[in-house]
């Protein structure tokens, strides 16, 4: 056998012959020079590789003793067809984009890992032609003079928030730290011990406090906090009174806060301006937002200025909106921070693209995909899941892999239901909120304990294959829970059901 190894060594083509062959031409034809020669010289050493590692088990085995020969799948290995393949393959992974579009079947619709809110498509055409073309991001037509990337927005904020003034930056935790820089910088600023929070690894209060270069004085308990605190805080060094949304945590039982209305009063009786860092900062008024408080309400509560972001509730590109008095807004513009912090022409684009649907709040709802799925009652996110698990059957029983269909099929290997769940808004919103919403569920059949039937996957298996589909199908992020696979339909349209479907019917035979 070990003269047969060498012989497939000596068979194996050279770089070159490969990376000529016809079936490598359409790589040729697709990919740089460089890439399809590097790619090739891999699978050949791969190869090579393969083959001494055969001849050295070989040998360590006693060698000769099997003059059956060389294995046939190595023998396959080494073919040039499959040589080109395994560099065509190479080259495919390799011009994949690493960030790339999945489909959210997580329940969870503001997911910060997977980018947050998707835009309107309204919003997507302002973002095509803002990068597509020169545009008026820094310059009046009327006058042919320089302008301020703030215009396009001020207006829509100031008429939809009540507020005086407005400006946009590159994220909230931005819109904060110029805050304090501005307003703040090396004087003191007042918060409430229960509202000392962390949003997500790099953000904490306390740090960012540090940063901008303010002096934190924190006031009360974790659990309660009165006016008289804040009242006995304030001194000569006292610059701002900020109140921070709790976003992803809850203190429930003896509690009490100080609300936005009486803080503010407090503010405007003393002569120092308030803040409110109100985290997801909701423009609309869904029913499932509860006491979750509205950008407008911080507003109208005369708040000197209130900051959010731009990808969380208001369902639009990450950004930083800042909205309050005009005196504070035009010191935060003025700062030299406003600079580092600014918000690029894409995300005003589809800023502005977003806002101008509010003008009309059922528009909004309707067409903003982060408010319309908050919006979906329980019959119609149970409507999407039947609908899903219908075109999934369908799909599996063209190949008999579900246990209830084809009852002599020897491959049982899923079952499939339709169940409610809880969605959640996710993204720092509404931590204890459920939307209500349903999954398709996924369970390996008779088996209990999520155990892979003999010769089918389990549920941990098919969790993993539905993140590594390659092109043309998308990778979907599902839940795993209860020894079963929750594929929610909460953050999912309607047109991407099928996608899904194809995704899961794949990662469950494959
Ligand atoms: C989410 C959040 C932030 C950070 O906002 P980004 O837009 O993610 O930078 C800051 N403060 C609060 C209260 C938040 O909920």
């Amino acid at each position: 056998m070990q003269k047969e190894l060498q012989a497939l060594l000596r068979v194996l083509p050279s770089v070159e012959e490969l990376a000529q062959s016809p079936e490598m031409a359409s790589a040729v034809a697709m990919y740089p020079r460089p890439l399809v020669i590097e790619a090739v010289r891999t699978a050949l050493t791969e190869a090579r590789r393969a083959i001494l590692g055969a001849d050295a088990r070989e040998a360590g085995e006693g060698g000769g003793a099997q003059e059956e020969g060389v294995p046939a799948v190595l023998r396959s290995l080494v073919t040039p067809g499959a040589l080109a393949a395994q560099a065509c393959e190479r080259l495919e992974i390799a011009a994949r984009p690493n960030l790339r579009r999945v489909l959210n079947a997580t329940g969870v619709v503001v997911h910060t890992n997977l980018g947050r809110s998707i835009l309107a498509s309204q919003a997507i055409e302002r973002v095509v032609e803002a990068a597509a073309g020169y545009s008026t991001l820094e310059y009046r037509l009327a006058t042919g003079v320089r302008g301020s990337r703030h215009e396009h927005v001020e207006d829509l904020l100031t008429e939809l928030t009540g507020a005086e003034a407005a400006m946009v930056v590159n994220n909230n935790a931005a819109a904060v730290l110029l805050m304090l820089g501005a307003l703040a910088h090396g004087r003191e600023v007042i918060v409430s011990r229960g509202q000392l929070v962390e949003i997500g690894g790099s953000f904490r209060i306390p740090d960012i406090m540090r940063v901008g270069g303010a002096v934190l004085v924190e006031v009360g308990t974790t659990n309660k906090t009165r006016l008289s605190d804040y009242e006995a805080a304030i001194g000569p060094d006292t610059a701002l009174l900020l109140r921070v949304h709790s976003s992803n945590f809850k203190i429930v039982g003896f509690t009490e806060e100080v609300g936005i209305v009486d803080l503010s009063s407090l503010g405007a009786s003393r002569g120092i301006p308030v803040a409110d860092d109100l985290g997801s900062g909701a423009i609309a008024t869904l029913d499932v937002f509860g006491e979750e408080p509205s950008v407008e309400e911080s507003v109208s509560a005369g708040t000197d200025v209130v900051a959010f972001s731009g990808d969380k509730l208001l369902g639009g590109p990450q950004a930083g909106i800042v909205v309050g008095r005009s005196p504070w807004i035009d010191a935060m513009k003025r700062h030299p921070l406003a600079r580092a912090v600014r918000v690029d022409k894409m995300t005003l684009a589809a800023l502005e693209g977003t806002l101008r649907l509010y003008r009309d709040p059922e528009r909004a709802v309707h067409d903003i995909p982060t408010l319309r799925y908050l919006n979906r009652s329980f019959e119609e996110t149970l409507g999407l899941a039947e609908e899903l698990e219908e075109r999934l059957r369908g799909r599996l029983e063209e190949r008999g892999e579900t246990d209830d269909v084809g009852g002599d099929e020897p491959r049982n290997w899923v079952t499939l239901s339709v169940e409610a769940t809880g969605a959640k808004a996710g993204g720092g919103a509404l931590p204890l909120l459920e939307v209500p919403s349903h999954a398709v569920v996924l369970r390996c059949a008779e088996e209990a304990g999520g155990q892979a039937v003999a010769g089918g996957p389990s549920v941990a298996e098919i969790e993993r294959r539905l993140r590594s589909a390659a092109p043309p199908l998308l990778p979907v992020v599902a839940r795993v829970g209860r020894d079963a696979l929750f594929i929610d339909v909460a953050a999912l349209a309607e047109a991407e059901l099928d996608l899904v479907a194809d995704t899961v019917s794949w990662a469950v035979r494959s």
